[in-house]
């Protein structure tokens, strides 16, 4: 499971309009197309009970947002939180419906979110949470509408009662409706490992742009859930060195370089990676700011802020979180020529394996690992470029590009269809 690092100081959705107004105004698009594609499409905001083990009856706030639907189906992760907002869920719905269109999968954006503390809650209530979350929310879910998959805190076990509790109102298994699954029930190969295999394959494209060799280059890690851990191990891998993670409680620096899997154990046993032997111990901002060739916020929005970004020490940022970076800490990265793969490309890898993930469910029919790989090899280097490209262009960062290049094909396909009635 994701870990939380810390709450977002600034508002996300703030953020997000700020990032889209910034792409429209250098697009050109029109003041219509503005006020059609900064506002989400549908915002519903559930009350639920629970009943816990103790006995006692607990209401839960759950929200799902569609932003845009105007390239496909909705589709968006849902994420477990204490510091979950509307304005953080209707801010991520954009972002993905950007990050859909900036690797040319056909869909649009989502994004749920139910206020929990799931570290305090046992399995068994977990899943009553996650089976009334989703019978709430099944006015809008659907394998050809909106599809969910994991996001922060929650995992493929919690996707599993997603789909089975959607199936119990069908009457029929409906593996589509959710990506992010078990094998066993209908997931791909390499899901699991999806964003953290795209960071890796846009990061090997950043670091030839700035003639900067993967061998060796230290590597520092914001967040040890399933994005951040597969990352360490995956860059590990690479031949890099990773010097520096975190998760909620803290953080660990070994200038040696850390060994990924006993990182894991260690958490695994201990609920956390402080107190990791032979590391020096880490304040949770601090893996952000040590001196490193690539650094990894891997956990949530707002953690690089004007705060911060004069003290960020790496060569390349590649985004595994969506909204690490607010725009003002942007324009500090920009100048000081830092490379900044932005989160609707960098961590684009995690929902392009969910679109193979419903395709192989729509027509079942399943893929092996070597092919799951090889396309999502070719989307990420091919979205990588595109986007380079723009920004070699129009002089700017690769985030600004990244937008304008998602924008435009938004607005195309919201113009084309035109509007109803
Ligand atoms: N939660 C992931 C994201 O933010 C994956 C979404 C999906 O697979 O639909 O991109």
């Amino acid at each position: 499971m994701h870990d939380v690092v810390m709450a977002a100081q600034v508002n996300p959705y703030h953020m997000a309009v700020q990032q889209f107004e910034l792409a429209a105004e250098k697009l050109g698009l029109s003041e219509d197309m503005r006020e059609i594609l900064r506002r989400p499409k549908r915002e519903l905001i559930v009350n639920f009970p629970v009943r816990l083990d103790n006995g006692h009856i607990k209401t839960f706030i759950g929200y799902r947002v569609q932003h845009n639907v105007s390239r496909g189906p909705a589709k968006g992760g849902i994420r477990y939180s204490p510091a979950v907002t509307l304005d953080e869920v209707k801010a991520l719905a954009m972002w993905m419906t950007w990050k859909c269109a900036v690797v040319g999968i056909p869909y649009g954006g989502a994004k749920g979110g139910v206020i929990c503390d799931p570290k305090s809650m046992n399995t068994a209530e977990l899943e009553r949470m996650t089976r009334r979350y989703t019978s709430e929310i099944a006015i809008m879910i659907g394998p050809h509408s909106d599809i969910p998959a994991p996001d922060v805190n929650t995992n493929a076990q919690v996707m599993a009662w997603i789909m089975d509790t959607y199936s119990m109102h069908e009457g029929f298994s409906v593996p589509a409706v959710v990506t992010g699954k078990p094998l066993s029930i209908g997931g791909s190969e390499g899901r699991n490992e999806a964003t953290a295999t795209g960071v890796l394959f846009v990061t090997r494209q950043a670091a030839k742009r700035i003639d900067m060799p993967l061998r060796g280059a230290r590597v520092s890690i914001q967040g040890y859930g399933n994005a951040g851990a597969t990352a360490a191990r995956l860059f590990h891998n690479e031949g890099c060195k990773i010097i520096a993670v975190s998760d909620t409680r803290g953080g660990i620096y070994s200038e040696s370089g850390l060994d990924p899997a006993t990182v894991v154990r260690h958490k695994q046993e201990r609920g956390s990676v402080v107190g990791f032997p032979r590391a020096q111990t880490l304040h949770v901002q601090d893996v952000l700011e040590v001196p490193c060739d690539i650094l990894i916020p891997a956990a949530t929005e707002g953690v690089i802020t004007v705060a911060n970004a004069e003290k960020v020490q790496a060569r390349i940022v590649a985004e595994a979180a969506n909204g690490p970076t607010t725009p003002e800490a942007d324009a500090i990265l920009f100048k000081r020529g830092i490379l900044v793969i932005p989160d609707i490309l960098a961590n684009a890898g995690g929902v392009t394996v969910s679109y193979f993930e419903w395709v192989q469910d729509l027509q079942s029919f399943f893929w092996g690992v070597e092919e799951i790989t090889q396309r999502l090899e070719v989307i990420m280097n091919r979205s990588f470029t595109a986007v380079a490209e723009k920004a070699d262009h129009y002089h700017c960062d690769l985030r600004l590009a990244a937008n304008m290049l998602a924008i435009a094909r938004v607005a195309e396909a919201t113009q084309m269809r035109g509007i109803y009635p």
